[in-house]
């Protein structure tokens, strides 16, 4: 077979704006955007499609402008690959936030190179010096401080700084040498996607390599169709897009998921063909290992539309911890085959807007499914999260193995201690835990009080070390702990174990 051969071209870069909320990403994009793009032009843009491009000496720059950076959110969840440079947006008077060194990880987990923008220059309170000793502590050592990522003080309000930071830019992409093959199928990442009432499902793409034609078949793996029209990001009509270069195509027959790759198929079946296959993909069984947390979803809606706005909303919780994924999504009522799902897929349900009919409730409740609603997009995300919280925290879960009775003090140190004991009922192993109960002086009918805890460092029988006693043993604990234990006192053995993880 031969081989095509390849046409690589220099490529524009991509860059996205990350960082902590309210440091001024939004700013210096609007502040870029309108002093890169001509006033007439900027009137021209009718509808936000999630990315920009502006030219600087004669390079062009791409700039993802989506709200809540979904595109490198999805680009973490996924491992697409959508910016080429991150601009670390750090606020000169706030300083390194939560949000910024969640930034920093995304970055480096994106193996692409970053440029740190310290904003906000012209406030009186504003400390650039004390930021970049501080990222230094995050292993963002910029060139001032003997580092190699470049740094640059700008202020989104005066100006300060952009030219040099839109400098800094094409200089990082020139040493990254972005290029692109323009001659193989073209195939990218949706970085927008809504429903027009009157042009029907919008996607804007982002080509990484290939030449995207109008007349193309296209396909994710939630959607497909042929493009009817495509759109710069100023809504010019445009025969051909190129790679890195944001460009808004219509004839997607159903809105297909932001952060999604699609690739150009040779017709509509094969598009087709894909998103089967991909359907057949998804087991509903999964298993969830402790290290791996994947909290599984059943979302039911009152109406379709509001489907994608809360897969949107998902999507931009933070996906390292938990991994979020949708089993199934339909609108209407909770019912009875939401919940076997739910108990072969271990999901948890979802509804938005809708109603659990008190029958489908109780049956829930009696197979232990969990079925959280809202009416609010807000609280939804809120619910999740503190259920993904839920899951996080480690749960322990306790077996008590035995009692024993102390029946001789043998030695007495500073916090351990070397005591005879005999196993009444159950067990005792060498290195379980031990609370200890003593009977008060003036004891009521059965009641001892616990008066320390530790643990069993050593056990012996007949003067030979031993894994475990069981009822009726007499054995000798080398025990460590917070309180002295004394003749008579009842040691409850117990373990205490991890529990995996169950939703
Ligand atoms: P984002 O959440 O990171 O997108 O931050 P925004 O761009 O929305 O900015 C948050 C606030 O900081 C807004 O009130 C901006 O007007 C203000 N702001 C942003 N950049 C600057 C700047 O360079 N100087 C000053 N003084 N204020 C700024």
């Amino acid at each position: 077979m031969i081989e095509k051969a390849k046409n690589l071209v220099k490529r524009q870069p991509v860059i996205v704006l990350v960082g902590h909320i309210d440091h001024g990403k939004t700013s210096i994009l609007d502040f870029i955007r309108k002093t890169h793009i001509a006033e007439k032009e900027v009137g021209g843009i009718t509808q936000h499609i999630g990315a920009y491009e502006i030219e600087k000496d004669g390079q062009k720059i791409t700039f993802i402008d989506t709200p809540g950076h979904e595109a490198f959110s999805a680009m973490r969840a996924r491992g697409a690959k959508v910016a080429d440079i991150a601009i670390l947006v750090v606020a000169a008077d706030e300083g390194v936030k939560p949000q910024t060194k969640e930034a920093i990880l995304h970055i480096k987990k994106a193996q692409i190179p970053m440029i740190v923008a310290i904003n906000k220059v012209d406030k009186t309170n504003a400390v650039p010096e004390r930021v970049k000793d501080e990222l230094s502590k995050y292993d963002v050592l910029v060139e001032e401080r003997g580092g190699k990522i470049p740094c640059v003080e700008v202020s989104a309000k005066t100006g300060k700084g952009i030219a040099d930071l839109l400098d800094l830019i094409l200089l990082v992409a020139e040493m990254e040498k972005l290029q692109a093959d323009i001659s193989t199928n073209a195939h990218g990442v949706i970085i927008e996607s809504y429903l027009d009432s009157k042009r029907g499902p919008i996607a804007t793409l982002l080509l990484e390599s290939g030449t995207l034609s109008k007349g193309d078949v296209l396909g994710t793996s939630s959607s497909f169709g042929k493009i009817k029209k495509m759109e710069d990001f100023q809504g010019k009509e445009i025969e051909k897009a190129l790679p890195g270069q944001p460009v808004l195509v219509l004839g997607f027959a159903k809105v297909p998921v932001i952060g999604e790759e699609f690739k150009v198929f040779a017709d509509l079946e094969e598009a087709r063909a894909k998103i089967e296959a991909e359907k057949k993909k998804i087991s509903p069984v999964i298993s969830v290992e402790p290290e791996q947390k994947v909290l599984n979803l059943i979302l039911k809606t009152d109406v379709q539309g509001s489907i994608e706005p809360i897969e949107g909303v998902l999507r931009i919780l933070p996906q390292e911890k938990v991994f979020l994924r949708i089993l199934k999504k339909d609108i209407g009522d909770i019912n009875l085959s939401d919940i076997k799902l739910a108990e072969t897929g271990r999901a948890l349900i979802i509804g938005f807007r809708v109603k659990t009919p008190p029958l489908i409730r109780e049956i829930a409740r009696r197979k232990g499914i969990k079925i959280l609603s809202f009416d609010l997009i807000y609280d939804l995300v809120e619910g999740v999260r503190r259920f993904e919280e839920r899951i996080l925290a480690p749960r322990v879960v306790r077996t008590d193995l035995g009692r024993l009775k102390t029946l001789v003090v043998f030695r007495t140190e500073k916090r351990r201690q070397i005591v005879g004991a005999r196993v009444l009922e159950g067990e005792i192993k060498k290195g379980v835990k031990i609370e200890v109960f003593r009977t008060p002086l003036s004891p009521r009918q059965g009641e001892e009080e616990k008066v320390g805890e530790g643990k069993v460092i050593n056990l012996q029988r007949e003067k030979k070390d031993i894994e475990k006693g069981t009822k009726g043993d007499e054995v000798g604990i080398l025990y460590e702990g917070n309180v002295k234990i004394q003749e008579g006192d009842i040691l409850v053995a117990y373990e205490e174990k991890r529990q995996k993880v169950e939703i």
